[in-house]
């Protein structure tokens, strides 16, 4: 076997998704909603399946969608894509592999912010390339160009970003993106920015891409995901966004990944786009209120938790609430004791991890938190919590 996947054990998400599957636990770990999605996404998915095609659809994407992803960004972003610059991928996940597959060669040295989404660093190693790691740290989990320059060098190729970032909830600073643009301008680096939570944005917030951002019109591999737009993780429909020259590579990598995506999906979200766009709004007006509930009902049981400005997570911190636990222990302790499951945010890093905060997803009913709440609330009491 490949000693990438060798050395790899099941991803955090699934391993835990397990555990409270077997265990019965209420899962607020794996990041997915409650709810059903829009209802007219569904529909336009279920009348393409029985009506439309079901046959190979374009490479590429079916046009619709690859239209309505750039006519999409161009109302909500200001963007000046294309459709020819939207390649449709089964997932986000695959638009990274595509990207990281088309765009490292081995020995390239790729820059990855912790903590990090944890399938950044399989997928450049197993392309040969050599991760150069840049720590975030707490309370404000910025990234500056001297944070960049500091692990830079003549081999640097690639930086891989996430914002807003999963696991933190924290969205970065306009002066943040700047910062990056200038050190892939000054050193001919190329960004792939994984936005999938670009529309889970709370308080008011716009979601800046980094493609827009002076200098990055060219160097940019935007990467999106209908799941997380239309709250329907399971669809894996997603796209990478590049100008023609990076968008070509990209193409090559997908089409011996997966070839295409499902079309019945591919219309629905296309549908979704250009007709529902409203329902985006009001889905992230519910994550942030089941946001504010969780967030109060873990002060009233005594917990101190990171502020969340956007994704379908926030994260207890251990430490500031008095308890000596690490994180991993922790969720040990909250599956046994509480019937509960979080994700340790250790998971998120390749080295050197931050151990005191564990992060729970939200995007939950109003009574699949209550009930979370209670079950942790009863719990605490046999911890040793110090003042
Ligand atoms: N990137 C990040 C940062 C994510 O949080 C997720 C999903 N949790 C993905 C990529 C994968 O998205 P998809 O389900 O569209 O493959």
């Amino acid at each position: 076997m490949n000693p990438v996947y060798a050395a790899l054990g099941t991803t955090i998400f699934e391993a835990m998704s397990a555990r409270a599957r077997a265990s019965g636990a209420i899962n607020l770990g794996q990041g997915f909603p409650d709810g059903p999605g829009p209802a007219p996404v569904l529909r336009a998915a279920a009348e393409a399946l029985t009506a439309r095609s079901n046959q190979y659809p374009p490479m590429a994407g079916i046009p619709e969608l690859r239209l309505a992803v750039a006519d999409h960004y161009r109302a909500a972003q200001g963007l000046d894509l294309s459709a020819e610059e939207v390649i449709v991928t089964s997932g986000a996940t695959e638009a990274l592999a595509a990207a990281i597959l088309a765009l490292v060669s081995p020995g390239d040295e790729v820059i990855l912010l912790q903590p990090l989404y944890d399938a950044y660093l399989p997928l450049v190693e197993r392309a040969g390339g050599v991760a150069r790691l840049v720590r975030l740290e707490p309370p404000e989990w910025r990234v500056t160009e001297a944070m960049l320059e500091a692990v830079a060098g003549p081999r640097t190729r690639l930086i891989i970003l996430n914002n807003p970032v999963n696991p933190l909830g924290t969205i970065m600073s306009a002066a943040e993106l700047e910062a990056i643009a200038r050190f892939c301008v000054g050193r001919d680096v190329i960004a792939i920015c994984d936005e999938v939570w670009e529309h889970v944005v709370f308080d008011g917030a716009r979601h800046r891409p980094l493609i827009g951002v002076s200098g990055m019109r060219d160097r940019t591999v935007k990467i999106g995901s209908a799941g997380k737009i239309f709250a329907l993780t399971g669809w894996k429909v997603g796209w990478m966004c590049a100008a023609p020259a990076l968008a070509q590579g990209l193409a090559r990598a997908h089409q011996f990944l997966t070839f295409t995506t499902p079309p019945n999906l591919q219309w629905a979200v296309a549908e979704g786009l250009a007709k529902h766009g409203d329902w985006i709004a009001g889905a992230s007006a519910g994550f942030q209120r089941s946001r504010d509930r969780l967030a109060a009902g873990l002060a009233a049981i005594g917990l101190r938790t990171t502020p969340s400005a956007a994704t379908y997570f926030l994260s207890i911190d251990l430490a500031a609430s008095g308890i000596a636990m690490d994180d991993r222990t922790f969720c040990e302790w909250m599956i046994e004791r509480a019937g509960l499951v979080g994700i340790p945010i250790s998971a998120f890093y390749a080295e050197a991890p931050v151990t005191h905060l564990v992060r729970l997803c939200f995007a939950k009913e109003d009574a699949t938190l209550d009930a979370a709440l209670e079950r942790l609330g009863a719990a605490l009491p046999e911890l040793e919590i110090r003042a």
